[in-house]
């Protein structure tokens, strides 16, 4: 008999493996937060969401979408609409009114839920019904229900989730990812950051982001209490590590620099860092490179994990833990740490002939939504899917060396920008750093290099470059450097180079 895998097992698995179990913690102090709830009330407020749709007449297949910082309330969401069949759409809430606009049009969403502090700025943002997470409008929707409620069955390949991706260049597409992509890819996650019952997760890594790479679910279906964090601050999020006796939390390369550096103003004070030899923190969605991550387990004294993915690939495809029982030396376990690891459970991987990584498995998308063509072109004749990213998989483990359109091609060869970056992270007096292509007369482009500088350092452009020149070859290094105050990044923390090139080839 084949029985469907879906969103809805990790839910019955939450109410009758582990009711009585911590559940959920909602951020304090927000208009109709949720407060502390055990996973048998977490579900009871999904029935009661479950039945709420119905009263409205939003039934199987239809879109709810989302705009919301991380929330209690989105878990809700996540588990009630996906569990019972309807689609939810998260979409990013720093987006402006414009963009989540084109996103709810796109999608065809009958509903439309907003954050209270977005409302105002989301304003011009509609669907055939539109409600205000602030306590009061939204106060039936999330109302538990008295008794837990039938859910229907479901479909396997039909949609769950439709992730919208960053859009850097051009509109944002509507990455569909089904029940049975959503299920597969919360197992492999579970074993591949080593989630287990002890563990309590803090949501750093917004929830919108792949359905927070599937740990709501993968959390749920262990009993695995989940802490919100709706806004990203060093030292809130070493606070809260501390009070809720956090053991895992997952965020890109700046969500990891904040924490450093908040753990280090602990350090230079003599006070306590909390969750030494406990905590472990997958950096994800971006690359991170070892400097960032040695300094990082140095000043926590947490154990970091290295992961990468695509929204396309639902998301995560690769793993790296060294284990610290493995006793290498910071640098040893940072180098080696660097790579983005070995395949997840149900992932094969291998590279194409202009070195892009490509990847086979069950949970990938199917499709965009509303745009079909985009899909095909997504995939090699033989059924790979093409990443769009540069790297290596040998000996089992993957290594990115860029993304293909930022690669930079100088007087014939390829300069990967992540390989410079990563020298000039090492250096003392930066704190990031990006290398982008710019148009030169001879070589066709040259790289050159934008910095942020650490607190009291001085810019000094020939010690910058003259650095490089002792790491890499010639043409790999920057002809030139210029300083920034920030580099631009998206909520997912990835630099956007297109930003940073575009004044150049103008
Ligand atoms: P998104 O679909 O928005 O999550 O973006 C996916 C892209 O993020 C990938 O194609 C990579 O270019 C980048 N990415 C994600 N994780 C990593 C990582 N660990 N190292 C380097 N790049 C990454």
């Amino acid at each position: 008999m084949h029985v469907p895998l879906t969103t809805a097992d990790f839910c019955y698995r939450a109410r009758t493996v582990h009711p009585a179990r911590l559940g959920a913690v909602d951020e304090p102090g927000v208009p109709g937060a949720l407060g502390r709830l055990t996973y048998g009330e977490l579900m009871l407020r999904c029935d009661g969401m479950a039945a709420a749709l119905d009263r409205m007449g939003i039934g199987a297949g239809e879109r709810v979408a989302i705009v919301s910082p991380n929330a209690v309330k989105l878990l809700i969401a996540l588990y009630a609409t996906t569990g019972t069949g309807r689609i939810l759409v998260p979409i990013n809430f720093r987006l402006t009114g414009e963009e989540a606009r084109y996103i709810v049009d796109d999608a065809g969403a009958s509903l439309l839920l907003v954050d209270a502090e977005l409302d105002e700025r989301l304003a011009a943002v509609t669907a055939p019904r539109r409600i205000v997470l602030d306590g009061e409008h939204d106060a039936e929707l999330f109302a538990p229900a008295d008794a837990p409620v039938e859910w229907p069955a479901l479909d396997e390949d039909a949609p769950a989730t439709i992730n919208y991706t960053s859009g850097t260049t051009a509109a944002p597409k509507g990455v569909i990812l089904t029940h049975r992509s959503h299920w597969l890819n919360a197992a492999a996650v579970g074993w591949g950051f080593g989630l287990a019952e002890a563990d309590r997760y803090l949501h750093t890594l917004p929830i919108f982001h792949v359905n927070g790479w599937g740990l709501p679910l993968a959390c749920a279906a262990l009993g695995v209490p989940q802490v919100i964090q709706r806004e990203v601050r060093g030292p809130e999020i070493l606070r809260r590590v501390d009070a809720e006796a956090i053991t895992l939390l997952c965020g890109a390369a700046p969500v990891a620099a904040t924490i450093e550096q908040a753990a280090q103003q602990l350090r230079d004070v003599g006070a306590p860092v909390p969750g030494q030899g406990r905590t472990r923190m997958v950096s994800g969605g971006a690359p991170t490179p070892a400097a960032v991550i040695e300094q990082f387990e140095r000043a926590t004294g947490w154990e970091m994990i290295h992961a990468y993915g695509l929204s396309e690939t639902g998301p995560v495809l690769t793993a790296n833990r060294v284990l610290p029982s493995e006793g290498l030396s910071p640098a040893d376990r940072a180098r080696r740490l660097a790579a983005a690891g070995a395949p997840l459970l149900g992932v094969r991987l291998h590279t194409g002939p202009a070195g892009e990584v490509l990847a086979r498995t069950a949970k990938t998308t199917d499709g965009d939504w509303n745009n079909p063509d985009a899909t095909a072109q997504a995939f090699t004749d033989d059924g790979w899917f093409r990443t769009g990213d540069g790297g290596t998989f040998d000996d089992g483990v993957l290594r990115i060396t860029d993304r293909k359109k930022d690669v930079i091609v100088t007087g014939g060869e390829n300069v990967s920008s992540l390989q410079v970056e990563a020298v000039l992270h090492q250096h003392p007096d930066v704190l990031d750093a990006a290398i982008i292509g710019v148009p030169h007369e001879r070589w066709g482009e040259t790289p050159k290099a934008l910095v942020v500088l650490k607190d009291g350092a001085a810019f000094d452009e020939p010690a910058l470059i003259a650095y490089c020149r002792e790491h890499l070859a010639g043409f790999q290094c920057p002809t030139s450097v210029e300083r920034r105050d920030t580099l631009p990044r998206t909520a997912t923390g990835k630099i956007q180079k297109y930003l940073l090139r575009e004044p150049y080839w103008r």
